[in-house]
């Protein structure tokens, strides 16, 4: 099976509510699909988002890096040679992860359909059934509220609450959630670097205070403040997991070093694809530290990837934000994993089992 063509496209894809965070408003998800094609027919597909923000990958970058560095290396390569590609997707272009993290999905996904078995059994096996939570976009206090219990309607018992705006109004917007909430659903909070990390001491202390007992707090300081983030972690009961500060495998373990967080979380846009992915749920496991998969504002093809990672590495994959199809109005991709609010299911079919993306837009210049 040789790699004989890469061809993108566009899918886009509304979103029921506008997802809102402390460093942006996004009300579509627009993501580009990559389709590694073979000599055998078979197809590999794979999924990045622009996130600028965070990763600074937008389309135009995403898609010039794939057809002018990667492209070119990896046609006429076997996938049968799977730890050979993945070196060269690394390391023919520094940064662009979610570039090289788009192609690298499609290569796992042909890997698996290869050897005819759902990526995750390749992977290394597992129970394939796993539960995540939903993201609460930071808004009114009212609103977040309602949210909230709309949530918990839906059957989601963990909430992924944003905060990072105001201090003052955080702590009470996570107070009134609580209230609302307790007893009923796990609260995780994700201030996005939203605060320095006084702040996150302050209004952690005071969360703690009031007898709001929280799962975690995720990146309360700047991405590139990791003394921010030990300080905190030495202060704070509640757990302190580092999202924008980790992207690969060299962050995490100096995280790790440092004892800056307790919880590290991977997305497969941040560590460049799966290969990273994988080594840092190794090396957090040799470390008793448990780790979150979540997503960007992704849609079910990388989310797809990243549920067959959660259900090989569970041991330490403990933690599930794999929310962003369930955030959109519909899912135009049908594949063998199965999202269905809180529960994600893989049925039995092999690679990422995908056999219909509906409105896919093909780029020019395939
Ligand atoms: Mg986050």
């Amino acid at each position: 099976m040789k790699i004989t063509d890469i061809k993108l496209g566009m899918l886009r894809v509304p979103l029921k509510t506008p997802f809102k965070t402390a460093l942006r408003t996004v009300n579509t998800i627009e993501d580009i699909i990559v389709m590694v094609e073979t000599d055998t027919g078979h197809v590999g597909y794979g999924e990045a988002p622009a996130t600028a923000v965070i990763t600074g990958d937008i389309h135009g970058s995403i898609i010039e890096a794939i057809r002018t560095v990667i492209k070119p290396k990896l046609i006429g390569q076997d996938i049968s040679d799977l730890n050979h590609i993945v070196r060269l997707i690394q390391g023919c272009i520094m940064k662009n992860y979610s570039a090289k993290a788009a192609v690298e999905i499609a290569v796992y996904d042909l890997f698996a359909q290869l050897y005819k078995a759902p990526l995750y059994k390749v992977l290394g096996g597992g129970v394939p059934k796993i539960t995540t939570d939903i993201t609460i976009s930071v808004d009114y206090i009212d609103k977040m509220v309602a949210d909230s219990l709309q949530a918990i309607d839906r059957g989601f018992e963990t909430l992924k609450v944003k905060v990072g705006k105001d201090i003052g109004v955080d702590i009470e917007r996570v107070k009134a959630i609580y209230a609302a909430v307790e007893g009923k659903a796990l609260i995780r909070l994700d201030a996005n670097q939203g605060w320095t990390a006084k702040e996150a001491v302050y209004a952690l202390h005071k969360l703690e205070d009031a007898g709001v007992r929280l799962e975690l707090v995720e990146q309360p300081v700047k991405a590139y403040d990791l003394e921010g983030l030990k300080y905190i972690t030495e202060r704070v009961h509640t757990p302190v997991m580092a999202d924008e500060s980790s992207f690969g495998p060299r962050e995490v373990i100096d995280l790790i070093k440092m004892r800056a967080a307790d919880i590290i979380n991977i997305k497969l846009m941040k560590t460049g694809g799966i290969a990273n992915a994988i080594k840092i749920a190794d090396i957090c496991s040799f470390y008793d530290m448990q780790c979150m998969i979540g997503c960007m504002l992704e849609g079910s093809v990388s989310v797809a990837a990243a549920v067959h990672v959660a259900v090989a590495k569970s041991d330490v994959i403990t933690k599930i934000d794999l929310d962003g199809p369930s955030l959109c109005l519909f899912d135009p991709v049908k594949s063998s994993v199965k999202f269905h609010d809180a529960d994600i299911t893989i049925e039995d079919a092999p690679g990422l089992g995908i056999t219909a993306i509906e409105g896919l837009e093909m780029l020019p210049g395939n």
